[in-house]
C-alpha cells in the first residue's frame, strides 16, 4: 500500500497501487488450499471484464476477487456495480481500498461462495446481472453446476464469464463422441451455449499454476430444448456416464431395473454408449424416464 499523502504509482490509470505492491504490503502469500493464482496484469483483467460487456448498466457478481485484479478491471471498464464474495480475510483491506476509489460501486461479502444464496445477494435494482470470476479451481465445477441448476429458468444471471483450468473448459464445450464429453458438457450445453473465449498459459498468473487456463462465456438458452427436469437429467447422465464404456441397456440399470422400455419409449438404440448421445437425446431420455418413473 502507498504511504498516506504520497501519490501511488499507477501504471494502469485507476489511481490505485500496482497489484504486486498490494499483495506484498498485505503479505498475501498465495494459498494452494484456496486455489489462489492471481492475475496481476490489469490490461489482462480489463480484457476479461470486457467479455461481459456491456457493463455500464450491469451488476457483476464476482467470486474470489483476491487482491482485486479482476474487480479493478471490471470497475475500470465501467461496471455499474460489483458484488464480490471472498473467503480470504487477508484480502479485505485491498478490497476496501478499491471500494473507496469507486464509491457506492463495490460491495464485498467475506465468506464461502458455496454457502451463498445467490439471488438474495442482489439488490432489488441490480438490473442486468453477470457472474464473472477467475474461479478457485477446487470449487469451480461445484459452483458452476449450482448456477446451471438454478430454478426457475431463465436464471437470475444473463451471462457467466468464468475462468477454469483448460481441461475443465474443454469438458464444458466437448462434443459427443469425444473423451471429454460427459455430464458437465450435457448440463452446460442443455442450458447454455458455452464457448471458450480466451486461453491463458500459466505465466499469466502469480504463482503460475501447473496447467493452462481458459475463460468460458455462457449465455443461457431462453428455454432448453427439449424440456426435462434438471433432477432427472442429472440422474440419467450419472447412470449413463457412470459406466460410459457399457451399452445403455446395461449402464442405465443403475437408474431403472429394466432400461429397455425406457430406451424404446425415448427412441434410443439400446446398444449405444453414453458418449454417443447428443444433449437433446439425453434431455429426451430424462423426460421419458421421469414420466415412466412417476407413472409406476
Ligand atoms: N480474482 C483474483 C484474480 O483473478 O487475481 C483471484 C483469483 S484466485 C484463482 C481464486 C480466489 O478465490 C482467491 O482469492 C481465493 O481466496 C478465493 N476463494 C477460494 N475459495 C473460495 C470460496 N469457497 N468462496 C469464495 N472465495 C474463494
Amino acid at each position: 500500500m502507498p504511504e498516506p499523502g504520497k501519490p501511488p504509482k499507477s501504471p494502469a490509470g485507476d489511481g490505485l497501487p500496482p497489484l504486486r505492491e498490494v499483495i506484498a504490503a498485505l503479505e498475501i502469500d498465495a494459498k494452494k488450499s484456496l486455489g489462489q493464482n492471481f492475475i496481476l496484469d490489469l490490461n489482462l483483467t480489463r480484457r476479461i471484464a470486457r467479455l461481459a460487456a456491456p457493463l455500464d448498466a450491469t451488476t457483476a457478481v464476482e467470486i474470489g476477487p483476491g487482491p482485486g485484479g479482476l474487480t479493478r478491471g471490471l470497475l475500470m471498464e465501467g461496471a455499474r456495480r460489483v458484488i464480490a464474495v471472498e473467503r480470504d480475510q487477508r484480502c479485505a483491506p485491498a478490497l476496501a481500498q478499491i471500494g473507496e476509489a469507486y464509491p457506492g460501486r463495490l460491495a464485498v461479502h467475506l465468506g464461502d461462495a458455496l454457502d451463498v444464496q445467490w439471488p438474495a445477494l442482489l439488490p432489488p435494482d441490480a438490473g442486468r446481472t453477470v457472474i464473472i470470476a477467475n474461479l478457485p479451481y477446487n470449487v469451480a465445477t461445484r459452483l458452476l453446476i449450482g448456477w446451471l441448476e438454478t430454478d426457475p429458468w431463465p436464471p437470475w444471471w444473463e451471462r457467466m464469464v468464468l475462468m477454469f483450468q483448460k481441461e475443465v473448459a474443454e469438458r464444458i464445450v466437448a462434443q459427443p463422441g469425444t473423451k471429454a464429453y460427459g455430464r458437465l458438457a450435457v448440463i452446460s450445453q442443455w442450458r447454455t451455449t458455452p464457448r471458450i473465449a480466451l486461453t491463458l498459459g500459466p505465466e499469466a498468473f502469480t504463482p503460475p499454476p501447473k496447467v493452462a487456463s481458459a475463460v468460458v462465456s455462457f449465455l443461457p438458452r431462453a428455454q432448453p430444448m427439449p424440456e426435462c427436469s434438471v433432477k432427472w437429467l442429472g440422474r440419467v447422465t450419472a447412470a449413463a456416464f457412470g459406466q460410459r464404456r457399457k451399452m445403455l441397456r446395461q449402464s442405465l440399470k443403475t437408474l431403472v431395473s429394466d432400461p429397455l422400455p425406457l430406451l424404446e419409449a425415448a427412441g434410443v438404440a439400446p446398444e449405444l454408449r453414453a458418449e454417443q448421445l447428443d444433449v437433446a437425446t439425453f434431455a429426451r431420455l430424462a423426460h421419458v424416464a421421469e414420466h415412466l418413473g412417476s407413472s409406476r
